[in-house]
């Protein structure tokens, strides 16, 4: 009984100690609550997916959709719905992309450690946040401005240091910082901006859903080989806000 009583007393000492939060950072995997949302949301809607897509198995993308906290980069009052199979809004007419095209896109780049990319439409950072463990660099550009602050204030408070936000019309890039090794827009564009093709460094790769508003969009993979013709493939149908002009 004794021993009984004792043990008892060890496991409330026990739960309590594991229950207190500690210093807990959206970075600390261990002590975040959505972390089991987000495995599920890896394994259910990427890894293994309903049968009518295509499974996204890149280990290295896999893991960047596993550590970021998705939950943090929508508003407060969607952050049930985080991990949801769905985009989602994020102000201004403007969405949260849904993680499977996410991780799509991000597979498609077939990004390198080494390398410097370019983002259009940093909306709420999510996109580059995701990059921004696989690569050197990132720059993204963002046209709505109060959006663009918010992405970076984010960005800055969760620690991402190699990404850079520029607030302006991402159709012109960013010259200052060309040429990329990859760039991926996340909006969609009637026409590949030639101002975007000249921004890419031969050998380099694009990601672009291309099509109108009203009409159907592919995302398309543009390559700049080393020398000869730019080569456009054309993959899923998708849905993207437009890519607006000034
Ligand atoms: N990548 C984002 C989602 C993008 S939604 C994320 O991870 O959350 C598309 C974004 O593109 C919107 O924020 C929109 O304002 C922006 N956008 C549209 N046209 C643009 C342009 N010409 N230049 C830069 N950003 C643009």
């Amino acid at each position: 009984m004794k021993t009984r009583a004792r043990v008892s007393a060890l496991m409330v000492i026990l739960s309590i100690y594991f229950a207190i939060p500690g210093d807990a950072s959206p970075h600390d995997q261990d002590m975040d609550p959505f972390r089991i949302l987000r495995h599920d949301m890896v394994r259910r809607q990427i890894e293994e997916p309903p049968g009518f897509r295509d499974p996204v198995q890149d280990n290295r993308v896999l893991s960047a959709m596993r550590a970021v906290p998705r939950h943090l980069f929508v508003n407060a009052k969607d952050i049930s719905r985080a991990y949801g199979d769905h985009p989602l809004p994020i102000g201004y007419g403007q969405t949260i992309s849904q993680p499977y095209i996410v991780a799509l896109m991000t597979k498609m780049l077939e990004v390198k450690s080494e390398h410097r990319v370019l983002e259009v439409g940093t909306g709420s950072g999510y996109q580059a946040a995701i990059l921004s463990a696989l690569v050197k660099q990132v720059y993204t550009v963002e046209i709505v401005e109060p959006l663009g602050k918010q992405a970076a204030d984010r960005l800055k408070r969760l620690g991402y240091e190699n990404i850079h936000v520029k607030i302006g019309d991402g159709y012109f890039g960013w010259e200052e910082k060309a040429p990329f090794d990859r760039i991926i827009v996340t909006c969609a564009a009637t026409l590949v901006p030639s101002p975007l093709l000249r921004q890419l460094k031969p050998g380099g790769k694009m990601c672009i859903p291309v099509g109108g508003q009203y009409t159907v969009q592919y995302l398309t993979t543009v390559e700049k080989p080393q020398e000869g013709a730019i080569t456009m493939k054309k993959s899923i149908p998708v849905r993207f806000v437009p890519l607006v002009q000034q």
